[in-house]
């Protein structure tokens, strides 16, 4: 379970706005959507047998190529295996 916000050069869109935002052109849009689709496909089987929250994850950059991932977990043990599983240290995009 996950929750995607995507702010994209100051401007703030949920995940699951993609398909009905008239955000920028349709090139950023199929970006965002990959990315989306690989974030939550990554995260699927990942879930806190405590809290049974939502992983909250923010990608945040000046364009869709430059997008950097801040992970916030219900815990700290969560939080380790979301860090393993999106590696946010990594830079998003191409
Ligand atoms: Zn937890």
């Amino acid at each position: 379970m996950i929750t995607i916000t995507f702010v994209v050069g100051g401007r703030r869109i949920p995940g699951e706005a993609l398909e009905r935002e008239p955000f920028a052109d349709a090139v950023d849009r199929v970006m965002l959507r990959a990315l989306r689709n690989r974030l939550e496909r990554q995260t699927a089987s990942i879930r806190c047998a405590q809290h049974d929250e939502p992983l909250r994850v923010v990608a945040i950059g000046p364009t869709p190529e430059e997008l950097t991932l801040s992970v916030e977990a219900c815990c700290g043990q969560m939080k380790t295996i979301a860090d393993e599983a999106l590696d946010p240290r990594r830079r998003l995009g191409r």
